[in-house]
């Protein structure tokens, strides 16, 4: 009997494991738009706006290739709503039982297929590096499980940057060369912007559905310029290491108020839907490399986000399980504020952080780590509620990526397992690595009174109602002793203060 192939909307390529072996004169794709994937949090306008719009370019292209492809639109008046009962009524129709996906994403999904009275195969999702054994396989048995070790195999394996057995420039990491303060005034003359594409017909009805439909979420959907087929994504990757992979490197870290890009590549879209690969990306980079165009430190630094780190977040949030998206190691509860939905504050960080947020659904990593990540942690934000935000806001948002970075990495609310330290800093990293201080209401120098950053207050705030946790860490002494010795006064008027910021920002005033 005919088999249908479930094809989801963040798994757009042509070789994808479901697609394998099918026969496209008997068996039948399954594509979906449904009301619970574009609502299951209040998704920006441009990320449904993509995913619909590259989902429907997709399915153009596999009937193109003869395939025949079942398409219910989000306003279909037959359409089930959900990806389970999508599969049913085609299953109905049909008349069979035989369904093949490749696994999806997130727990949530993987678990409502499991439930189907179908007959189900589960194929892994082999676009990526590492299999789900692979990354147990380097996992089991370590006392922890730091992203270095795992990067360096993943390095040895593919062979990228290699010399021989030995790492290409004699050294894994260059990020003592790189993660430099952002470029002198002028400097950005040279940096040419993302490449943008204009909305074909197909874009524009979706773009019309999203407007009708999604119009009161979060965000900007116009203008809309990004790649919704794989033949754009390739250019704009291909545009990005021409133009801005060489300096990728010293710039990564850096974050300035008129330039929201930098020299970042703004693939993370185009990879999460499956219409980039990393091998390709990284195929693409290391030739760039071979052929003296861009130096080792931004290739390696570039290539670590993409076989590292991209790889290893994926590996804990499938061997953590589906209650990693629950964790909150530190018990924090206070609620989100409404500055995090572009409600006004005073902090022209976070004001800038989520203004490009709201406008372009695009933040680089240290706008989401040091900005809005390390205030939400400092602050005390339930990580339930900052998780919902990231998979919110981001148009590159699915929650094997994001929930792992938000709750891992950014909030510490696994208690440990991604990141051996909390990402948390005073407002002077900001100050260093940015240009946003200049212009605000707040003085990033001033520790306590008058002025200070609120970062400064919280700071130590944070640190300290952590302390038992924190202060055997032997990362963070150094911190505990600056901290102990400080004058008795001073550190009881910043813990004052911070108390005074902390009900300030809960009773909903403009902070
Ligand atoms: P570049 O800086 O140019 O990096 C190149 C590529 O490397 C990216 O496209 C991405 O695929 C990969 N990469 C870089 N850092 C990471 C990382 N930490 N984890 C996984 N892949 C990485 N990334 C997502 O794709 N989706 C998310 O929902 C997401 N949520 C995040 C939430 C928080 C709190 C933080 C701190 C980071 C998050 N990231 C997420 C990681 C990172 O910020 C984005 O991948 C990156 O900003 C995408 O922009 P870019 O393509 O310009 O990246």
């Amino acid at each position: 009997s005919p088999r249908l192939i479930l094809v989801l909307g963040d798994q757009l390529t042509p070789d994808l494991s479901a697609l394998r072996g099918a026969d496209p004169s008997r068996d039948r794709v399954v594509m979906a738009e449904v009301s619970d994937e574009t609502g299951y949090v209040p998704h920006h306008p441009k990320k449904i706006a993509l995913v619909l719009s590259a989902m429907r370019h997709f399915a153009e292209e596999l009937r193109g290739q003869g395939w025949d492809v079942a398409y219910t639109r989000l306003d279909d008046p037959e359409n089930a709503g959900s990806i389970g009962g999508e599969l049913l009524r085609r299953a109905e129709e049909m008349g069979t039982s035989h369904v093949i996906a490749t696994e999806p994403g997130e727990w949530r999904l993987i678990e409502a297929l499991r439930e189907l009275p179908l007959d189900l195969e589960l194929r892994e999702d082999d676009r990526f590096l590492a299999s789900h054994a692979r990354f147990d396989a380097w996992a089991e048995g370590r006392k922890s499980l730091r992203m270095e070790y795992f990067y360096r195999e993943m390095r040895r394996e593919t062979g990228y940057l290699m010399e021989g057995d030995q790492p290409a420039g004699g050294q894994w990491n260059f990020d003592g060369d790189n993660r430099q303060p952002p470029p002198r005034e002028g400097a950005d003359l040279f940096r040419s912007d993302p490449m943008s594409f204009t909305p074909d017909e197909i874009t524009e009805e979706v773009l019309a559905l999203v407007a009708d439909r999604f119009g009161d979420n979060f965000g900007d959907l116009h203008p809309f310029d990004l790649p919704v087929t794989r033949a754009q994504a390739r250019r704009a990757l291909t545009h990005f290491i021409q133009t801005r992979l060489a300096d990728f490197g010293p710039y990564q870290d850096a974050m300035l108020l008129d330039d929201p890009y930098l020299n970042h590549a703004l693939i993370s879209p185009a990879l999460n839907i499956g219409l980039l690969d990393p091998r390709e990306v990284c195929d693409a980079v290391q030739t760039a490399w071979e052929a003296g165009e861009v130096p080792i430190s931004s290739a390696e630094g570039f290539i670590r986000q993409v076989i590292g780190w991209r790889e290893y977040v994926r590996g804990i949030y499938f061997r953590e399980g589906p209650g990693y998206p629950r964790r909150n190691a530190l018990n924090h509860q206070r609620a989100l504020p409404p500055l995090y939905w572009g409600a006004q504050t005073k902090m022209a960080c976070l004001g800038a952080a989520v203004d490009q947020t709201k406008r372009l659904g695009y933040a680089h990593h240290i706008q989401r780590l040091m900005v809005t990540g390390n205030f939400a942690l400092l602050a005390g934000i339930d990580p339930a509620e900052v998780h919902e935000w990231y998979l919110s806001v981001y148009v590159d948002a699915f929650e094997w990526v994001e929930a792992p970075n938000t709750l891992g990495m950014s909030q510490f609310a696994d208690g440990g397992v991604i990141a051996s330290k909390p990402y948390v800093s005073s407002a002077n990293y900001i100050a260093k690595m940015s240009d946003y201080c200049s212009g605000c209401a707040y003085s990033a120098t001033v520790k306590q009174g008058e002025g200070a950053c609120p970062f400064n207050l919280l700071y130590w705030h944070f640190l300290t109602r952590h302390r038992a946790r924190f202060e055997g860490n032997h990362r963070m002494g150094r911190i505990y002793s600056t901290w102990d010795r400080m004058d008795d006064k001073k550190r009881e008027a910043i813990l004052s203060e911070a108390e005074d910021f902390l009900s300030r920002l809960s009773g909903g005033e403009e902070v």
